[in-house]
């Protein structure tokens, strides 16, 4: 059943700048909810590079993708935010003071104020260019991501895609599935030595089939049930694959999508703020981060993070209009958050 979230403030996008947002509340004693469309915390970090090291963040000479997000989560992790993950918020209603943010799940937060931290808008699947695609999203027939593993369990699949989760999917499902088809539209895949290897041996084995260099060109079947995947050469040679599932595994993109529709201002690929307290042009709503723009913006984590503690401070007189927010160093606290 849906899940209702009550907080001070809603936060929309949990990658670094809204994890850090999050901190931002808990130190001001606002409770917030976070919201990302990905199953897990990190945004660009996380889903783009996570074993990349960055060397831009103050104080951390190096620090990978992964490593910050990780370091952000035990930041935060005191104040014990609410996490609403893998569902996109599609509306937001009300107005400051009195929100209500839902997603495509049917979940709702109620929240006095909002922090739109939607970076370049929310990750999703690449989609096939194939005519009828959404009837076999429905029934799961087509999937982007493997949710559970026991559903492939002696089924034909096509797992298409050159790259690390086309290849990783590929020998993981070969080792339940009756017979996987590999489809890559080059020669070539692109993959650490030892999965290359591994996707030889089972090769070999009989349990997985390379079908090489073909692009996907049609599916075949009724009402979302699949039964072929015709997929073709460069020079239009043909070949129907029998086929349960096709798994397209063509990375991510990004779109802003809803935000659009949400009542501000919004740019092509981001939303105008008052640089001065990063609210947007609706009182309650602030955006910050890789979303924001200003004169002056940079992309980038650290300028974010100011972002982020300046966004916390205005909506503070939101969420708690009756109180004069007194401006306070960390370093004041008695103790650590949540020691
Ligand atoms: P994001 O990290 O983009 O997170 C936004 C989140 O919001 C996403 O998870 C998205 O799914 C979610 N979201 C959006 N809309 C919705 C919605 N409607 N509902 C639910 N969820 C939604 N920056 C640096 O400072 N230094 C570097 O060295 C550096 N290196 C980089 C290297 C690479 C390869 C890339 C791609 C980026 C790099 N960057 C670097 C940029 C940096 O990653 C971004 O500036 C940063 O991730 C922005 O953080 P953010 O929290 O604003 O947005």
């Amino acid at each position: 059943s849906p899940r209702k979230l009550e907080a001070d403030v809603a936060i929309v996008g949990a990658g670094p700048v809204g994890l850090f947002a999050a901190f931002q509340c808990g130190m001001l004693g606002l409770s917030c909810a976070l919201a990302d469309v990905l199953e897990v915390p990190g945004g660009q970090c996380v889903a783009l590079y996570p074993e990349k090291p960055i060397y831009d963040i103050p104080s951390r000479p190096s620090i990978t993708g992964g490593g910050l997000i990780e370091a952000l989560l035990e930041q935060v992790s005191p104040f014990n935010p609410a996490m609403l993950l893998g569902s996109r918020i599609s509306d937001v209603a009300g107005k400051a003071g009195a929100f209500t943010l839902t997603n495509e799940r049917g979940d709702s937060i109620a929240a006095k104020a909002i922090i739109v931290a939607a970076g370049a808008g929310a990750f999703g699947p690449n989609r096939p260019p194939l005519e009828g695609l959404e009837a076999y999203e429905s029934t799961g027939a087509v999937q982007y991501f493997v949710k559970k593993r026991a559903d492939f369990a002696d089924k034909t699949i096509v797992v298409a895609g050159g790259g690390d989760s086309a290849l990783d999917w590929a020998l993981s499902l070969s080792e339940i599935a009756k017979h996987v088809y590999l489809l890559h539209r080059r020669d070539r895949f692109r993959g650490a030595p030892d999965t290359l290897a591994r996707i030889e041996k089972r090769i070999s084995e009989g349990k997985i089939e390379k079908v090489v260099p073909y692009q996907l060109s049609a599916l075949q079947g009724e009402e979302g049930h699949l039964r072929q995947v015709e997929v073709k050469t460069l020079k239009g040679e043909a070949r129907l694959l029998d086929a349960d599932h096709l798994l397209p595994f063509y990375g991510l993109s990004t779109d802003l999508g809803p935000i659009a529709l949400w009542g501000f201002n919004t740019e092509r690929s981001s939303v105008p703020v008052n640089p001065a307290t990063m609210e947007t042009t609706t009182p309650g709503i602030y955006a910050i981060g890789d979303v924001a723009h200003y004169p002056g913006k940079m992309k980038l984590i650290l300028q974010g993070f100011s972002e982020a503690a300046m966004a916390t401070h205005a909506a503070y007189a939101v969420a708690r209009p009756d109180e004069a927010l007194r401006f306070e160093h960390s370093s004041n606290r008695s103790s650590r958050p949540g020691a």
